[in-house]
This record gives C-alpha cells, sequence and structure tokens, in this order.
C-alpha cells in the first residue's frame, strides 16, 4: 500500500485538533486533520455554551464546533472524516492508518484525540442526555441554580463538582456505592461539611426518572440492602471518572497510570519526537474548551518548531 505523505497530521476534532489546525495551517504546514469517532468531540454532547471568552450571550456546543471548523478550512487545514486505527512510531516518518485502510506518512502527529466521560450505561440515562443528564458540572451546572441535583460518584471529581453544584443548586445528593469516598481526605471534608450536601451511601442508579418534555425529574435508587427509593432532582450528573482516548497510542507514547499521554513539562512534546499531544488526552484536570484550544495551538508551534529543526 502506497503512504500519503503528510507534514502535519492532526487525530481528532475537538477544541484541541481545530486549533492546531488552525494554527498549522497559517503556518503552512498544509495539516490534514482525521475528526474521529465523534466529529466536534466532547461539546457536542452539552448545551450551551457560556464560559468560553467570545460568546457573549453563549453557544450551542455543536455550533461552536462548527465555527472552529469553518474557521480551521477556511485558512487552508484539510478535515476528513475517519479514524486512525493502528500507528508505528517506530519509524520516521511516522506510519498511521486510517480506517483500517488508508495509509499515511508523517513529518508529525498531532494527537487530540479526547477523553470519554464514562456513563452507567442505563437506557434512561442515555434517553435524558443533554436534558438533565451531564457529566460535566462546569459546564451545565449554571443551568440548576436553585435546583436540587445528584452527582454520581465518590472519586476527588464527584467531590469537585458537588462542591461546584453545591454552590449553585439548593440541594446536591452524592450517590456513592461504597460506605467510603474515594476521593483525596481533603476533599472528603469539604463534601461531609457542606449543609446542602447530602450523601446517599452504599446506593447504585436503578433508573434516571422523567419524561422528554420536562427532562429529568427526579432517580430511582437501589440501596446495598435491595431497598429501592425515589429523589426528586432536575439535574443527574455522572463523575465516575474519564477515559483518555490514548489506547491506541500506548505501545509507543509514555502514558501516566490512568492512561493520559504525558508531556514535557509546558510543552506538547510526548516522548517520540516529532509527536504531539493536546487537548483532554493530556489532560487529567482542567478538561475545559478553552485550555483544551490553548493546547492545541502549543502543540502547531511545537510542530513547527520541530519540521524546522529537521532542515
Ligand atoms: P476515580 O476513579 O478516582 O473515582 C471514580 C468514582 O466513581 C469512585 O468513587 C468510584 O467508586 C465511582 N464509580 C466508578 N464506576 C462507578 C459505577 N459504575 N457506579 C457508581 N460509581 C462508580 O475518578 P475521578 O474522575 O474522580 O478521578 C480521576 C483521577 O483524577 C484521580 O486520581 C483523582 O485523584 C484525580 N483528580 C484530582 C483532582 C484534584 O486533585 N483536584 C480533581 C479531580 C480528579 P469506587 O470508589 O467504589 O470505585
Amino acid at each position: 500500500m502506497n503512504a500519503e505523505t503528510v507534514k502535519c497530521l492532526i487525530l481528532g476534532s475537538g477544541p484541541a485538533g481545530y486549533t492546531a489546525a488552525i494554527y498549522a495551517a497559517r503556518a503552512g504546514l498544509q495539516p490534514i486533520l482525521y475528526e474521529g469517532v465523534q466529529p466536534g468531540g466532547q461539546l457536542t454532547t452539552t448545551t450551551v455554551v457560556e464560559n468560553f471568552p467570545g460568546y457573549p450571550e453563549g453557544v450551542d456546543g455543536t455550533q461552536m464546533m462548527a465555527d472552529f471548523r469553518a474557521q480551521a478550512l477556511r485558512l487552508g487545514a484539510e478535515i476528513r472524516p475517519g479514524l486512525a486505527t493502528r500507528v508505528d512510531f517506530s519509524q520516521r516518518p511516522l506510519s498511521v492508518e486510517i480506517d483500517g485502510e488508508k495509509l499515511l506518512a508523517a513529518d508529525t502527529v498531532i494527537i487530540a484525540t479526547g477523553a470519554t466521560a464514562k456513563y452507567l450505561g442505563l437506557p434512561s440515562e442515555n434517553k435524558f442526555r443533554g436534558m438533565g443528564v451531564s457529566a460535566c458540572a462546569t459546564c451545565d451546572g449554571f443551568f440548576y441554580r436553585g435546583k436540587d441535583v445528584a452527582v454520581v460518584g465518590g472519586g476527588d471529581t464527584a467531590c469537585e463538582e458537588a462542591m461546584y453544584l453545591a454552590s449553585l443548586c439548593r440541594k446536591v445528593y452524592m450517590i456513592v456505592r461504597r460506605d467510603v469516598l474515594r476521593a483525596s481526605k481533603a476533599m472528603q471534608e469539604k463534601v461531609l461539611n457542606a449543609p446542602n450536601i447530602e450523601i446517599l451511601w452504599k446506593c447504585q442508579t436503578d433508573e434516571v426518572l422523567g419524561d422528554l418534555t420536562a427532562g429529568v425529574t427526579g432517580v430511582r435508587l437501589r440501596h446495598a440492602d435491595g431497598e429501592l427509593f425515589e429523589k426528586k432532582i432536575d439535574g443527574f450528573f455522572l463523575a465516575i471518572g474519564h477515559h483518555p482516548n490514548s489506547d491506541l497510542f500506548k505501545p509507543w507514547i509514555a502514558t501516566d497510570e490512568n492512561g493520559y499521554i504525558v508531556t514535557e513539562g509546558r510543552s506538547s512534546r510526548t516522548c517520540v519526537p516529532g509527536v504531539f499531544a493536546a487537548g483532554d488526552v493530556q489532560d487529567p484536570t482542567y478538561r475545559q474548551a478553552v485550555n483544551a484550544a490553548a493546547s492545541g495551538c502549543r502543540a502547531a508551534l511545537d510542530a513547527e518548531k520541530y519540521l524546522v529543526s529537521l532542515k
């Protein structure tokens, strides 16, 4: 199979990937971006984005990603549907296979494949996604000001999300499946001392309740002793972890214990020269669109510098 040669290959189409494409195109790197499994990334699963600077009235997440895409296209990036299915970073140029059939030979690769929030896998949870079910309190919490909500999980993310929601909402239930929190001691103390957070210990979600007009109206829980009971809520937030989409690269690229790609210092450089990582796939902490966009910019600048060093 003859490989197509590419100066700058970008994998992923969230804020990190598109911003990398915008910068790389303006720098004359003729970037080719593959959109991956979810064109537009995680923001297309949210509703209104109110915290991305430059949109005073807020913007629909899907629309914002369409704007990023249009900007990258206008500046000369090539955007293609397709998913990286195999990579070989042991040789130069770097080898990337798309959709199991097309082979690319790339001088630089920017990995911006994002992360995927974990969901419980309940049909009712899926039904109300974007209508009261969310995996991002920072994105969607604002819409539940003065209302009652629930957060699933007992780790640091769940505690942070519960604290954030507690500052906006009337009442926050934490649905915790064991009788202990996994979170750090400091975070545990915060939630245990928050007057409007109630922890529902040893509980699992049986069903998210609601209707397609009102969205989420409640949740049915199952206690470890088998008892079923309901709580009235308007928002149901998942905080049971994220999975960085790095599995494909793990044979070549260093990742931390949770699978996030490790980058060097403040740069986007991975342990393989010419391979850069941007956005949520390398960010276990901030996970915000504006941070992802900024790291996409860094990756394109790092790729440009690297290409110059090859000459
Ligand atoms: P964690 O894996 O640490 O916690 C996941 C939580 O969700 C656990 O309480 C787990 O329960 C629960 N859970 C998992 N699956 C289910 C399920 N199917 N049903 C019900 N509950 C479930 O993920 P986090 O996202 O909280 O944190 C990831 C990493 O990032 C951690 O290392 C964390 O310390 C770090 N982090 C640090 C922060 C900070 O320092 N400020 C902020 C946020 C994250 P169980 O305990 O029973 O397994």
